[in-house]
């Protein structure tokens, strides 16, 4: 019976989440969203500044974009039907792999559904019980969960520091079998860069592979939007990178790109690539319209209103009190702002609290609480984009400020 497998899960944290509307007003999940995301938008409906949106660039509903998804559901229908070992590789899914090698100043490139499934699909597939994967505490859950499957060992290091990192790439080395070191670009929750040049000597002395998840940082970070990596000019010292089209590129599905012998492994081994049905037509096209944006002087101009909207923010939310996290500043004094700030609050219930008091004010944050965060370090997290004006930020600046005086002490200690 289901309810008995049930039954061993009723422990979960995550069911309190499962029905928010019955359960609890101030639950921030599975909120209403009625139209398209941002910068302000109808949520449960009433309008909402939207900073919770990885919209980065606004181009969700950009003309160019919907009208090249436009003409594929045109041209092709709205499904694949198929795998692209079979019946799902047209034109337009080549067309984006060469397009994105050539972006990326790689040899090759695999698109995958998601960006879960490229993460899933090429750890798994690269990586057998014997092997170990160093990872930073904050990667990405789809990296651990192809670690998992893997079978390999999981070595986590603390967030960004690299004398846990060398320890446990040391560890990993002397465990025998194959290392392999993934880190993200842009950490999802925290909204900090990874030590990259750091992290690719270490790896580079010790003969062991890299692997970048770019997700949050296309469209956003270095030269044509090419990510960290290549903001950082260490891109071509790292084996493979991941990416997504699910956020700045206003798509769906992701990728894995690299040297031509090992997008070739991938393409028959990577069961997260053989086993489902090709991304929807309209979504490649979508994404290669906001590529084009992407790479051009318009798309160099978005990101770096992007930034400096996020800037605007940061500063405000530190002036008004809130411990908003500093960008990461390497020792050449190099710094790397992102869109992402992560205002840390430590409490489940309190964090809830002042999400919904935001949410009463017209603004929609990320609540990120246990078990997405380890206990006790729940957040509230802003995404920004491009097309927020200042009247947006304004507004989200004002309800802060309130929130301020609503909850005075709130900022949590940085945790080990
Ligand atoms: N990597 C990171 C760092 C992410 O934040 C996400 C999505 N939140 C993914 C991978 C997965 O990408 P997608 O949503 O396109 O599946």
């Amino acid at each position: 019976m289901i309810q008995d497998i049930l039954q061993r899960a009723a422990a979960s944290p995550r069911l309190r989440y499962a029905r928010p509307h019955d359960a609890d007003e101030r639950l921030p999940y599975f909120r209403i969203q009625e139209e398209r995301g941002g910068p302000a938008v109808r949520l449960d409906g009433a309008e909402r500044v939207m900073l919770g949106s990885s919209n980065y660039l606004g181009l969700n509903g950009d003309p160019r974009v919907t009208q090249a998804a436009e003409e594929a559901l045109r041209t092709y229908g709205t499904a694949m039907n198929g795998s692209r070992v079979m019946n799902g590789t047209t034109p337009l899914h080549l067309r984006l792999e060469e397009e994105v090698a050539d972006w990326m100043g790689e040899a090759a490139a695999l698109l995958y559904p998601s960006g879960y499934d490229a993460n899933v699909g090429c750890i798994s597939a690269l990586l057998s019980p014997g092997d170990a994967v160093v990872c930073d505490a904050g990667d990405h859950a789809s990296i651990l969960d192809g670690v998992r499957l893997s079978g390999a060992r999981f070595l986590p290091f603390q967030h960004n520091r690299m004398d846990r990192f060398r320890a446990m790439l040391d560890r990993a080395i002397a465990h025998g079998g194959g290392v392999l070191v993934v880190v993200d670009g842009i950490y999802s929750m925290e909204g900090d860069v990874a030590r990259l040049p750091e992290l690719v000597q270490l790896c580079t002395e010790r003969r062991v592979p890299l692997l970048v998840d770019e997700a949050h940082a296309v469209g956003v970070l270095g030269p044509q939007g090419t990510g960290s990596c290549a903001a950082l000019g260490i891109d071509g010292d790292v084996d493979l990178r991941m990416g997504t089209f699910s956020k700045a590129l206003a798509a769906c599905g992701g990728f894995i790109t690299g040297p031509t012998d090992a997008i070739d492994f991938l393409r028959v081994q990577s069961r997260a690539f053989l086993f489902t049905a090709a991304t929807a037509p309209a979504s490649v096209a979508a994404a290669l319209a906001s590529l084009e944006i992407v790479r051009s002087q318009e798309g160099a101009q978005r990101a770096q209103q992007l930034l400096s909207n996020a800037g605007y923010l940061r500063r405000g939310l530190a002036e008004l009190g809130f411990e908003a996290r500093e960008p990461l500043r390497l020792d050449s004094g190099q710094e790397l702002p992102t869109p992402i700030i992560a205002v840390p609050v430590g409490d489940d219930e309190l964090t809830a609290t002042m999400w919904r008091s935001l949410y009463d004010k017209g603004v929609y944050v990320n609540a990120a609480l246990h078990p997405a965060v380890p206990q006790g370090r729940a957040q509230l997290r802003l995404a920004v984009m491009a097309t927020h004006t200042r009247d947006h930020l304004d507004h989200a600046l004002d309800a802060f400020g309130k929130l301020r005086v609503e909850f005075p002490a709130t900022a949590a200690p940085e945790g080990e």
